[in-house]
């Protein structure tokens, strides 16, 4: 039998004014602003625990939420939960930014390195209290169409195939699953070969009881560790785009045979130390966006939009500011789809920029404000009142425009080496 074919009756288990597909940072973010707005909202998650990358896949680090002079950008529901990650746990928080912006301009960033697990508990509390239902364990796998709107999608799980109905769908599975898989055109990324695990030792125990943080316990341990850049790359292992079984296979297996070469190799004595945590997604970085109604590139530095959803700073560099238009979030000729996080529709180092945990988290709430309010006003996500959009953002404490006064006399944003007003469509 060379193919078969499946045809198969659902009926509808339960219809949502608003569906969430992929609960990591910018998902959560998406389906507690849904629910906070009195909407009924699903929140469909493939995994076992709420965050994705951020908490599953091992990367517990907010990376700076300021302009490096001292100046809060990033605000809104991320400035809760740079905080609220490490209310029952670790943090580092620099202690200028304790008590939020210092009163004095300083280069020191806002960041927060948080236990990863923690910090997944804490967003699962918020998301209950916000009212929104929750499947774990959950695939969304199909898009049911109605032409090019959306009306439901299809899950896999130990309750086998099921269909849910929604009037708004926010794709966050940071691979663009159900958008993809409706048609919607979209971008292929490339990754280099990272793979990082925590290890514990004996060595990092007696450390942890010496300085009382039990941070210090951990160290890194993993297979290749090629940086954002590809540095370290080896030679000879390809780059993987993460969106198919084989390649996210081979990059595991791949990677996790590397790792246990080097702990065959270590000298340590084997009762001395454990792998103590493993990512349990692929850390893949930029899997597939979004080809929007507008791409974001780092040409946009400095850039007003009057249809801006969140102001966001760059995390490698001083000063650069950037603002979301709510284009980047959704296409036109797909009413009621919109993404967000990691795969906003955003290329070269732009995608670098909008893809990390503070932006992820941003236009996650910023792309559940826009689909709510599309259903109250009857129109499609990319056609919302955006002056009223942007009053509701600002009423959650979100920055929607970058004040000028931070912007420095000289604009030159060099990225990598390279002038970005020179980088077409800010590709490096
Ligand atoms: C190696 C590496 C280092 C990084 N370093 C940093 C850093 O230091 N600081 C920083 O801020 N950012 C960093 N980032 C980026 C950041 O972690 C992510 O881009 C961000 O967390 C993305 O959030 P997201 O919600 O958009 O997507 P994801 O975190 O990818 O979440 C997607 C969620 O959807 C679920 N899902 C996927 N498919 C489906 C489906 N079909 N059905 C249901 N659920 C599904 C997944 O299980 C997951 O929970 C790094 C990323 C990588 C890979």
């Amino acid at each position: 039998m060379n193919s078969i074919t499946l045809s198969k009756e659902l009926k509808m288990k339960k219809e949502y004014d608003v569906i969430v597909t992929g609960g990591g940072v910018a998902g959560v973010a998406a389906a507690i602003s849904a629910a906070n707005n009195g909407k009924s909202t699903l929140l469909v998650e493939k995994s076992t625990i709420l965050g994705g990358l951020a908490t599953l896949g091992l990367i517990n680090l907010f990376v700076p939420l300021c302009n490096g002079r001292g100046k809060q950008i990033i605000f809104g529901l991320c400035d809760k939960w740079v905080k609220e990650a490490s209310l029952y746990g670790y943090d580092t928080i620099p202690s200028l930014w304790k008590n939020g912006e210092p009163n004095e301009p300083t280069l020191k960033r806002y960041t927060n390195r948080f236990p990863p697990y923690i910090f997944a508990l804490q967003m699962t509390e918020d998301l209950l209290a916000s009212g929104a239902e929750l499947l774990y364990d959950s695939v969304a796998t199909e898009p049911v169409m109605d032409g090019n709107r959306c009306v439901g999608v299809v899950t896999h799980s130990k309750s086998g195939m099921e269909f849910y109905g929604c009037k708004m769908l926010i794709d966050t599975t940071g691979d663009l699953d159900v958008m993809r898989s409706a048609g919607v055109p979209h971008t292929a990324g490339e990754n280099f070969a990272t793979y990082s695990c925590k290890q514990i030792s004996l060595d990092g125990c007696k450390k942890a009881a010496e300085s009382g943080n039990i941070r210090d316990a951990y160290s890194s341990i993993g297979g290749y560790g090629a940086s954002l850049w590809g540095d370290r790359q080896p030679e000879g292992v390809p780059k993987w785009s993460g969106l198919t079984a084989e390649e996210v296979t081979d990059y595991l297996v791949t990677n996790q045979m590397v790792m246990l070469e080097k702990l065959k190799a270590t000298e340590s004595e084997r009762n001395s130390r454990d792998v103590a945590m493993i990512p349990h997604m692929p850390q893949f970085r930029t899997t597939c966006h979004l080809n929007g109604d507008y791409t974001f590139t780092v040409a946009d530095a400095y850039r007003h939009f009057d249809d801006s959803v969140c102001a966001i700073n760059d995390f490698e560099h001083r000063d650069y500011l950037y603002e979301v238009p709510l284009r980047a979030l959704t296409r036109r000729d797909y009413p009621n789809m919109a993404t967000a996080g990691r795969s906003a529709s955003a290329s070269g180092y732009g995608w670098d920029v909008i893809r990390v945990i503070p932006p992820a988290i941003i236009t996650g709430q910023a792309a559940a404000e826009a689909a709510c309010q599309a259903i109250d006003e009857g129109c499609a996500i990319a056609d919302v009142d955006i002056r009223r959009l942007q009053a509701k953002l600002e009423s959650e404490n979100v920055m929607v425009h970058f004040p000028d006064e931070y912007v420095p006399d000289d604009r030159t944003v060099i990225i990598h080496g390279k002038n970005a007003a020179e980088i077409e469509g800010g590709h490096l």
